[in-house]
């Protein structure tokens, strides 16, 4: 299986998390912040779309693509910049320039923080994003769940109550 955007952003998030959702293990239906990240996008580019196009690659999909400057633009509700999100948008580069699409960039935007982060691929990037990959392919072959996190790091974790069950008030 190759990994997808997703695989890559629990990558850089918590390794348990990846292997959970690699093995079908899915929380995030119960999540108000995904929830949140969807309506988000639905109601944030209404009057863009017409410009950008949803491309899928290797499995990912890219919800924002603008073909005609080559920039991917992905958005997150998220009120701190985390390198799970760059490293999400640098593998979907990526992917764009392993299908042929050379020098394309990407932009996160965050409506909340009222900010926008500039993503590139360089040369010198592309073995890190295929570092990722090995590390994903071995997290998701392996037979043994990892272990949590610090649990300060879990709260806005749509796992939490999973990996938290034997903690929850009766
Ligand atoms: S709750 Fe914490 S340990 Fe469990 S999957 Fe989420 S981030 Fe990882």
């Amino acid at each position: 299986m190759f990994p997808t955007a997703t695989l890559v952003n629990y990558l850089h998030l918590c390794h348990r998390k990846l292997w959970l959702h690699a093995n079908h293990i899915r929380m995030e239906h119960t999540s108000e912040a995904v929830a949140e990240g969807k309506q988000l996008h639905e109601h944030a580019y209404p009057q863009r779309t017409e410009r950008y196009r949803e491309i899928t690659l290797d499995g990912s999909v890219i919800d924002f693509y603008d073909p005609y400057n080559k920039v991917v633009h992905e958005m997150k509700k998220s009120d701190k910049m985390e390198h799970s999100h760059i490293a999400q948008v640098q593998f979907y580069l990526y992917l764009l320039q392993k299908n042929g699409v050379e020098g394309a960039t990407g932009l996160i935007e965050y409506p909340k923080l009222r900010q926008t982060q500039q993503v590139s691929l360089t040369e010198e990037d592309v073995p890190m994003v295929e570092g990722w990959i090995r590390v994903i392919e071995q997290l998701v072959d392996s037979e043994k769940c990892p272990g949590r996190i610090a649990k300060s790091k879990c709260r806005s974790c749509s796992y939490f109550d999973f990996c938290y069950v034997e903690e929850l008030p009766e």
